[in-house]
């Protein structure tokens, strides 16, 4: 265990896409407008309706972001549905400089590479409460076209193994809101909660 009490160790949130992190997110900043610091990552895929750049993501061009790996940019970087993204030494840096706990919301290549520097986060993973829900609400947001939906569900089922073998500290499981952004609230603030155990996941 890290000898810091958890609330001074960045979080690692992670999760298949449309499990309901930017949600839970949202509410967190909302609650916390000073306590918390969203790592603001690089991609490369379109802002949707609402996204701010400098905010939700630093929206670059493909070239831009290859510069910038060259460069050393980013502690991690992983492609996903077929663009990148990256966290930046510069993003993470700003954040916790500004004595905040740096929160990051990176997929599972990205926490593979994680775990091999000394940032020394606690790795949080958001769980949908079945396949079938997960589905529903990604196609309910309605912003990802049909086959866009079916690559994020198969990169989902990578991201659940990586979780069935133990990788995260805790487990949040997303099934009623309230109930699992009270849990997830309590994570954030640096508590050591009882963590959720990992549903089947096998329908
Ligand atoms: P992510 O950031 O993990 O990709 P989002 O936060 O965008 O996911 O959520 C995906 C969709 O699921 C959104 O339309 C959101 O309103 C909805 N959603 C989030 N949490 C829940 C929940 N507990 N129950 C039902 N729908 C939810
Ligand atoms: P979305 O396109 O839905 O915003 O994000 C797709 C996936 O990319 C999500 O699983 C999200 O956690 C992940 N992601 C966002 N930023 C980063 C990042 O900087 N690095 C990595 N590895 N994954 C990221």
């Amino acid at each position: 265990m890290s000898p810091l009490p958890d609330f001074l160790r960045p979080l690692v949130m992670s999760g298949p896409s449309g499990v309901g992190k930017s949600t839970l997110l949202t509410r967190l900043f909302a609650e916390f407008p000073d306590k918390f610091g969203f790592s603001v990552s690089h991609t490369t895929r379109l802002p949707r309706p609402g996204e701010v750049h400098g905010k939700h993501y630093y929206f670059v061009s493909r070239e831009e972001f290859l510069r910038l790996i060259d460069e050393g940019a980013f502690i991690e970087h992983a492609q996903f549905s077929g663009n990148f993204y990256g966290t930046s030494f510069m993003t993470v840096r700003e954040v916790s400089g500004a004595g905040r706990r740096c929160i990051l919301d990176i997929e599972a290549q990205g926490v593979r590479q994680i775990k091999k520097t000394n940032l020394d986060p606690v790795y949080l993973f958001v769980s949908p409460p079945s396949l079938t829900s997960l589905r529903t609400r990604l196609q309910g947001r309605g912003t990802e076209t049909e086959a866009s939906v079916a690559k994020r569900l198969a990169t989902a089922l990578k991201e659940i193994d990586y979780a069935k073998e133990g990788a995260h500290d805790l487990v949040v499981v997303n099934d009623d809101l309230q109930r699992a952004y009270d849990l997830f609230k309590r994570v954030a603030l640096g508590e050591r909660i009882d963590s959720d155990k990992l549903p089947p996941l096998d329908d």
